[in-house]
């Protein structure tokens, strides 16, 4: 869409740096400064972003607790304001309020524009080192240990890198539960991207984990683990000569189980043979 002066109506979703002001586009600048009202989480914290690009647009506060009222009111404006929405920092809706918003605009058939931009997990996974062909973002962890380890058991068997945001307080806990129940994978703390003090720490998760147990670190931070390792299933010989000395002293389906979890394959496939070598 090119900029004009007069912005089309319509709600604009933009994306603000998450640390260096320098990240915020040229386009988001452009819209922030002719926005006919900018909806913000914390008009303090956005008021130091508006006044390092010289922009003097009112702001109103909007966020996930602004009643059902006042979002109606919102998208009422959108049929002839140009209304932009951002959040403290990176990318409204990603771990932040806006989500109703969008969904009311578009159920309201108002126009909506995004402008993608800097968000904290993306950036970790470009600094991780870890596969990015398929990834989870998970969000903040339950700060609570039996709802943390319920979350994490419920992808622990996914084929895919994780993405979490953290805090430097709890990231020992996180990544503590992380290494229970994920096991042994290749993961990255990614902290302060953008600032001064940027840093990734990459290595297992319970060296990670050992690392910041007693050493909360500051400032803000995304967990990057990578998918649990390929598994190398036996070779049919290693199966076959593993089932033969079972199969000297048990039943076929007993041998089929005890080499099943010693080969750590499918027990369908070591019974198949089980019985084929019985035979
Ligand atoms: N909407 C934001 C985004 O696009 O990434 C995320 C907002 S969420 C409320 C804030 C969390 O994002 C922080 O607690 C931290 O986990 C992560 N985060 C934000 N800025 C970061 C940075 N510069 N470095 C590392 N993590 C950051």
């Amino acid at each position: 869409m090119p900029v004009t002066d007069q912005l089309p109506p319509g709600l604009y979703v933009v994306a603000t740096p998450i640390g260096n002001l320098g990240d915020l586009t040229a386009r988001a600048a452009e819209i922030l400064g002719t926005a006919d009202l900018i909806l913000a989480e914390d008009t303090r914290v956005s008021g130091k972003l508006l006044a390092h690009i010289g922009a003097k647009v009112p702001m109103r506060r909007h966020d996930d607790h602004s009643s059902d009222e006042e979002r109606a009111r919102v998208v009422a404006l959108l049929a002839d304001k140009a209304v932009a929405l951002i959040s403290d920092a990176g990318t409204p809706l990603i771990s932040d309020p806006g989500y109703r918003l969008v969904r009311d605009a578009r159920a309201g058939g108002h126009a909506i524009t995004t402008l993608p931009g800097p968000c904290a997990g993306i950036a970790a996974l470009t600094l991780a080192g870890l596969p990015t062909d398929r990834f989870l973002f998970m969000g903040f962890l339950p700060a609570k240990a039996k709802a943390r380890a319920d979350t994490i058991a419920e992808v622990s068997a996914l084929r895919a890198t994780l993405v979490f945001y953290e805090s430097g307080p709890r990231l020992g806990a996180a990544l503590g539960a992380l290494a229970d129940g994920l096991g042994q994978r290749d993961s990255a703390v990614a902290r302060e991207i953008s600032k001064l003090h940027e840093e990734c720490v990459t290595g297992s998760l319970a060296d990670l984990a050992a690392r910041y147990a007693d050493a909360p670190p500051k400032g803000e931070i995304v967990i990057v683990v990578g998918p649990p390792a390929d598994k190398v299933e036996a070779s049919d010989e290693a199966l076959d000569s593993a089932l033969l000395g079972a199969l000297e002293h048990l039943s076929a389906s007993r041998a089929a189980a005890e080499v099943a979890e010693t080969l750590n394959v499918p027990r369908k496939r070591a019974y198949a043979r089980a019985l084929n070598l019985s035979k």
